[in-house]
């Protein structure tokens, strides 16, 4: 969607005030530190470092955002972390590999951060993501210059994820809901776990964040559960599947049905199912970004959390998933971008996302048991949002300010 389009589509939910955050972001209010307009291949001659911010952003631009929102001394290490994970599942997600070239790369993919030089050709699909593979030298040069309690962690956690998807690489779909949760363990879970262990080992949150391993995980999935209900129509292009059996076999007898009856009851039905179910995750993230004490680090984990939350309350009982992939408006992404920085905000936020959902669920006619563990849910992650603070009101006065500002330096320069 273009800008106009973008900003029609914030007006028509009477949400005039996004259109100042998207002016913000816009006017490098989250301006990328390593913008590199040419393509990844023309940049290999940089430095390592460079050449780690330039892939960066090339393969996650969201990713690249937040990334400069933590505290100074942690960013290379995230960015490492980044991009070693996502080497390793451009590994897993490559499917013209043979799984003899596969299956040990996964398992080893951990081994090779020990190398001072490594690197491999022709992996990826996307392209982006075979220039990463065939530079990672330069990857390994900036992880060899971090110190070696961050390194422990981000190999453990490489060892680990590569495990866990060498042992699902063989199955076409995911069965019981166990196994879903361990799958986004491995994928998402694991990322948590990891990112935990280094705000530990910086000193900037407390020691005791990298043992509180349930909320980390559930950080994790409560993101990667979102994205997979989302993705439903593009995942089926691709023929991928991702939604539990468990769950969908109860509404119908294959996945693509779905897409065949959006409007189905049935079709409705099994996408709340699947919310219910993700969004039990998200009382443990509240209580996760409750504990955080240094407030980037807050704004780096919290901004994510709040998008799935916009994103479960925009895909609940929503057809137009069985049709196409939807996504929250530039306009309220922009917001949370700019607004999501204390926790009183991010209870709000989760309050408000929470209170839109219980709307709908309470529309339904007759409700099922999952709608009723839905609104068991909500109330309880209502009553722990219930803030005195009526609005992000400090904010708005800026943004007010800065429209104005903007206004009149358009108007007279
Ligand atoms: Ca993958």
């Amino acid at each position: 969607m273009g800008i106009g389009s973008e900003i029609i589509a914030s007006v028509s939910a009477g949400q005039m005030q996004e259109i100042f955050y998207m002016v913000q972001v816009k006017m490098g209010a989250g301006k990328i530190r390593y913008k590199f307009p040419q393509p990844l291949r023309e940049l290999v001659d940089l430095e390592s470092r460079e050449f780690c911010y330039a892939a960066l952003n090339k393969v996650s631009r969201s990713f690249a955002y937040v990334i400069q929102i933590l505290p100074e001394d942690l960013r290379d290490v995230v960015c490492v972390f980044y991009l070693v994970l996502r080497a390793l599942d451009t590994v897993e997600d490559d499917m013209t590999l043979e799984n003899s070239t596969k299956l040990p790369l996964l398992l080893d993919f951990h081994k090779k951060l020990d190398l001072k030089e490594w690197s491999v050709d022709k992996i990826g699909l996307k392209d982006d993501e075979i220039v990463l593979l065939e530079n990672f030298t330069h990857v390994l040069a900036l992880y060899h210059s971090l110190p070696k309690i961050y390194r422990e962690v981000i190999q453990d956690i490489t060892k680990k994820m590569g495990k866990g998807m060498h042992d699902f690489t063989d199955k076409v779909v995911v069965t019981t809901l166990e196994e879903w949760d361990l799958y986004c363990h491995y994928v998402a879970g694991l990322v948590g776990h990891g990112l935990s262990a280094l705000f530990s080992a910086s000193g900037h949150e407390s020691q005791d964040l990298k043992d509180q391993l349930k909320l980390s995980n559930s950080m994790g999935l409560f993101l990667q559960k979102t994205n997979i209900i989302r993705d439903y129509h593009e995942d089926l292009v691709d023929q991928r599947t991702f939604w539990p059996e468990e769950i969908w076999k109860i509404y119908a007898s294959s996945l693509d049905w779905f897409a065949k009856n959006p409007k189905s009851e049935k079709s409705r039905q099994c996408l709340n199912h699947l919310i219910c179910n993700a969004m039990s995750h998200a009382i443990d993230s509240l209580e996760y970004m409750s504990s955080l004490k240094n407030p980037n680090i807050f704004r780096f984990c919290g901004i994510p959390q709040v998008m799935a939350m916009a994103t479960m309350d925009l895909i609940y009982d929503n057809e137009d998933v069985f049709r196409k992939t939807i996504k929250i408006r530039k306009g309220l992404t922009a917001k949370i971008m700019m607004t999501t920085d204390s926790v009183v905000i991010f209870k709000e936020y989760f309050h408000h996302f929470a209170a839109s959902i219980e709307q709908k669920v309470l529309r339904n006619p007759q409700l099922s048991s999952c709608d009723r563990k839905l609104l068991e849910i909500i109330g309880e992650l209502k009553s722990k949002c219930q803030t005195k603070s009526t609005g992000s009101m400090s904010s708005y006065f800026w943004v007010w300010i800065f429209f104005g500002v903007f206004v009149a330096y358009s108007l007279f320069s």
